[in-house]
């Protein structure tokens, strides 16, 4: 067994990067870090725990991705640009193949989205959980917030919604063959880094699809004290979803299961141009979904014509 000291040396000093604007970073007592002028740190912590967020057994490399990726989802809501991270970790035992997976995992996300682990924590515990803190700069002034939604604007959502909910309810049913398209989706999730970055001064409000989509815009409704009709007809499906389940159950994940990770935000109609621009340089998909109301509440427009109040049904953990 490796001691706390060994494993640090073995498997995470070495993803210690070689950034400029680290200044000192794993090994010391705490990471100094260098702040670019003009600009404002964005922080935000996430805490993964097996049997709660991920299945118990869950391959190593997997768990490590999807920790750093969800939290990263949370700097792209904010139009923030990943810059470092900590991780802390706890484990029943210190197994050298599961940490050389796990490590491995985590340097293919940090790489992917340029982010740098600067340093961490580790313990024994009963149960393996991950907490990662993620830090990202942004110009004075240009985060993103969930409380700037105004009447008339559009709610618009990135790539599409459910994948990930639909791969849950197949892990969770023990179903062997569960697509890889689907099994992607939950365990290597796509934080719109980019897009995030490229809606500052653009969206007015913002925030990531991780408890489900209903329940996620209704943080920005509440936070900006609007309200807002969905056009449950405009919902983005994959062509996957659509062709595995009936539609009315599509429709339920689409709106209210967990793990998407992709950005529902705000902005003018007057900038629809803007957004086509964005969008196909990013190469990604973006939907209308609905319009910002004065009146407070999130309703459902339905395949029929008929609005209702939207019941939303987001994960939660302490009900
Ligand atoms: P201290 O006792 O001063 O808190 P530790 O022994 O916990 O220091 O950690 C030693 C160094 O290793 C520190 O720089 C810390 O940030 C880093 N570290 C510890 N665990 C991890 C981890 N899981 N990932 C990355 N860095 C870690
Ligand atoms: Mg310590």
């Amino acid at each position: 067994m490796l001691s706390e000291f060994e494993l640090i040396k073995r498997f995470f000093a070495p993803l210690s990067p070689q950034q400029p604007d680290v200044r000192v970073g794993i090994g010391d007592d705490a990471a100094v870090l260098k702040m670019p002028s003009r600009h404002e740190l964005v922080v935000s912590t996430d805490t993964l725990v097996e049997g709660v967020h991920f299945p118990q057994d869950a391959e190593p490399q997997k768990i490590a991705y999807k920790a750093l990726a969800s939290n990263l989802s949370d700097l792209a809501a904010m139009g923030a640009t990943p810059r470092w991270f900590t991780l802390a970790l706890t484990l029943p035992k210190a197994q050298e193949n599961w940490l050389k997976r796990f490590s491995e995992g985590l340097k293919a996300c940090a790489k992917s989205f340029q982010i740098g682990l600067v340093g961490g924590d580790t313990t024994k515990g009963p149960l393996l959980s991950t907490s990662i803190t993620v830090i990202g700069i942004v110009p004075v002034g240009d985060a993103i917030t969930r409380s700037g939604a105004e009447s008339g604007d559009l709610v618009v959502v990135t790539g599409t919604l459910g994948d990930a909910g639909y791969a849950l309810k197949l892990l969770n049913t023990f179903s062997a063959a569960t697509p890889n398209y689907f099994l992607d989706r939950y365990w290597r999730p796509s934080p719109r880094i980019g897009v995030g970055m490229a809606l500052r001064k653009i969206a007015t409000s913002m925030i990531d699809i991780s408890d489900g989509f209903s329940a996620d815009l209704n943080h920005i409704l509440e936070a900006s004290h609007v309200g807002a009709t969905v056009n449950v007809e405009q919902l983005p499906l994959s062509d996957e979803l659509v062709k595995s389940l009936p539609q009315q159950e599509a429709i339920e994940l689409a709106l209210s299961a967990g793990d998407d990770y992709e950005l529902c935000f705000t902005v003018p109609p007057t900038h629809l141009a803007a957004l086509e621009t964005i969008f196909s340089k990013l190469n990604c998909r973006y939907t209308q979904v609905g319009k910002i109301e004065v009146t407070p509440g999130l309703k459902a427009r339905h395949f029929d014509g008929n609005i209702h109040p939207l019941v939303t049904k987001g994960f939660k953990h302490f009900k």
